[in-house]
């Protein structure tokens, strides 16, 4: 009988979460039973989403409970099967049983994945949901058109660099920011955005958005909310539109802040403002892996990430999405594929 490791919430975090809000702990996992499927884990995400799950709230998915494992995505190998003709041994498979070693399936929560496509770690990032975020937010949501002119916030991040190379794939005017310089070079040496604004640098952030994009910006994408949302809406050109996706800043206040100062330039401006979900967009996935399939291909698709090793870092890794210590996707290794 396999012994797995797996992080359990201790008490719900008040503010920024702590180390101390996490325990790791040790469960035997029983053979498979008929039908079942036993998967190791290789790859776990942590996304800054998770942060709303450790709090008590309804919310349009259910809170993590004390005492209990975390869950979130995972890409893992199955290593055994009893009866279950949809998976054999050495298949890898995506699945939602993350922050644990390994796990029993019945297989209908587990995904084939397609390791030519992509490698495996990608499908929790680029190729996976954050990816996904980023086409269906930039082309849906945003309804981005060819040509325009693109803010994007967070931009070195797993949702970010994506939404960055669809629109500098489209023809776009790209400006994103980055906590770092070396983040800023890689934007705009490697992703090929046109200008990279380091905000924790730059003084006025809307002073610097304004200096690159002069003629203003036509869409703002969204990760951080706060100051990054004022700058943009300074900045915003006529019917311009934000996806909202994410205000990672704020996630860990426990007090709301006030609003945009600016809000009100949505209305000379006829701006749209669009919060959205990446889960009302999974229709757009067969669409999605064929475009990125081809972008990547040509090399006009690239991403990093940030791999720490161990289940006992999960808590760390996830704690650093909010210092900004992940350089694109933040992953944590469980096993060797
Ligand atoms: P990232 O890979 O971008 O990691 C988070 C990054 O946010 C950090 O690396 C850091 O980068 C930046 N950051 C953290 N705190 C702050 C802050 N206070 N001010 C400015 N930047 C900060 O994460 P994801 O790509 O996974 O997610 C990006 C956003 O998208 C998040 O807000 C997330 O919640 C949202 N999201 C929304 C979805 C939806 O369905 N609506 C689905 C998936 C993600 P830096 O060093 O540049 O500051």
């Amino acid at each position: 009988m396999p012994i797995s490791r797996e992080i359990r919430l201790k008490r719900r975090p008040s503010g920024a979460p702590q180390p101390g809000d996490f325990e790791l702990v040790e469960t035997a996992v029983p053979d498979p039973g008929p039908g079942q499927i036993l998967v190791h884990n290789i790859f776990m995400s942590v996304d800054p989403y998770m942060r709303g799950r450790m709090m008590d709230r309804a919310s349009y998915v259910p809170p993590f409970q004390i005492g209990q494992p975390l869950s979130g995505g995972a890409v893992g190998k199955v290593v055994a099967v009893n009866g279950n003709s949809r998976f054999a041994e050495g298949d890898h498979v995506l699945n939602f049983s993350g922050w644990r070693e390994c796990f029993l399936s019945e297989g209908g929560d587990l995904q084939p994945i397609n390791a030519s496509l992509a490698p495996l770690q990608a499908w929790l990032g680029a190729f996976g949901m954050p990816g996904l975020t980023a086409y269906a937010g930039l082309l849906r949501v945003a309804e981005l058109k060819d040509g325009e002119r693109v803010f994007v916030s967070a931009a070195s991040g797993a949702v970010g660099a994506v939404v960055c190379q669809i629109a500098k794939n489209k023809g776009c005017f790209v400006i994103g920011s980055a906590g770092s310089d070396e983040k800023c070079v890689w934007l705009e040496h490697e992703a090929g955005i046109d200008k990279a604004i380091n905000y924790r640098s730059c003084g006025d952030l809307s002073a610097a958005v304004k200096t690159a994009a002069p003629e203003g910006i036509d869409v703002y994408f969204d990760n951080v909310g706060g100051e990054h949302l004022n700058a943009a809406l300074a900045n915003m050109r006529l019917n311009g539109r934000i996806a909202v996706c994410g205000m990672i800043a704020q996630y860990n206040d426990a007090t709301p802040p006030p609003g945009p100062s600016n809000i009100i330039m949505v209305i000379p401006l006829r701006l749209t403002i669009t919060g959205f979900l990446v889960s009302d967009y999974f229709g757009m996935m067969s669409d999605f892996i064929r475009d990125m399939a081809i972008w990547t291909k040509a090399g006009k698709m690239k991403w990093r990430e940030t791999i720490v090793d161990g289940i006992e870092k999960a808590p760390e890794a996830f704690l650093g999405l909010f210092k900004g210590e992940n350089f694109g996707k933040m992953l944590v290794r469980l096993a060797p594929e």
